[in-house]
């Protein structure tokens, strides 16, 4: 039996003002409580950045974490527009997503720069979110374990452990689309990136959460969540409801 919890992660992406994330965060708050007991997974979520302080002070005495979408992999400096971890740390993070595929598609971001992102994030006393995952097209010429292997490769930091970093394997052709690869496909997929895991940090490897993410919603999630490899989900459209999100978070008890 696996030691590694199950982590249910909401990112919100540039969604909602602060009313919205207000509510949400307190109807998921809510709806712990009501459960009565302590889930038997982790929660996260990632509201857009500007709301970070608001939402991590209302789930301040809960158990859910917050987290940030992104950061710089600067400390401080002439970087207009960004955010350091520290800042976000100081904000009320303990998780910041880096390397999602809207970040390397729409800004560039090669492995290089989500290595040092994820190193610096550990540095500042954050756990990684280290996104990876291949496109339409990878998928199609049959190179999606190769290109896994080579984002572990790229975009892990050499001292990972289960304590600063998480993965998160998404297909980038899943992200918002209601398609999904099988279950079968994804428990292959989450396999060999631990084998890469492995090979780049050894043993620790067995402790580390990896992710599935890509068009999660309630109704598939028991599908996914009880696969051996797969430790959670990361979830985008479904986590801005409170309901759905709750029911996928549900599907592990
Ligand atoms: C995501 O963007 O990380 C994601 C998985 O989105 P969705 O759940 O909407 O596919």
């Amino acid at each position: 039996m696996s030691e590694r919890k199950i982590l249910i992660a909401g990112n919100w992406k540039m969604n909602g003002l602060t009313k919205d994330a207000v509510e949400l965060s307190g109807s998921i708050a809510a709806k712990i409580d009501v459960y009565g007991k302590e889930p038997e997974c982790e929660f996260l979520v990632c509201p857009p950045t500007v709301q970070i302080s608001t939402v991590a002070e209302i789930v301040e005495d809960t158990m859910i974490a917050v987290g940030g979408q992104d950061c710089h992999f600067a400390e401080k400096g002439a970087h207009t527009g960004d955010t350091s971890p520290y800042m976000l740390k100081d904000a009320g993070c303990s998780f910041v997503i880096v390397g999602h595929s809207e970040r390397r598609a729409n800004h560039g971001e090669t492995d290089e720069i989500v290595l040092k992102k994820a190193e610096l994030a550990n540095t500042a006393g954050l756990k990684a979110i280290i996104c990876i995952g291949e496109t339409e097209a990878e998928k199609d010429a049959g190179k999606t374990i190769d290109v896994c292997k080579t984002q572990i490769g790229g975009s892990v930091p050499a001292n990972a452990t289960a304590e600063n970093t998480v993965i998160a394997y998404e297909p980038v052709w899943a992200i918002g689309t209601g398609r999904t690869p099988t279950a079968e496909d994804v428990q292959a997929t989450h396999k060999e990136i631990r084998a890469a895991l492995a090979a780049k940090i050894g043993g620790e490897a067995d402790k580390v959460q990896i992710l599935y993410g890509g068009s999660v919603k309630p109704s598939n999630a028991k599908e996914f969540l009880s696969l051996p490899d797969v430790d959670g989900a990361l979830i985008g459209g479904a986590s801005l409801k409170a309901d759905d999100f709750w029911a996928i978070a549900e599907a592990t008890f």
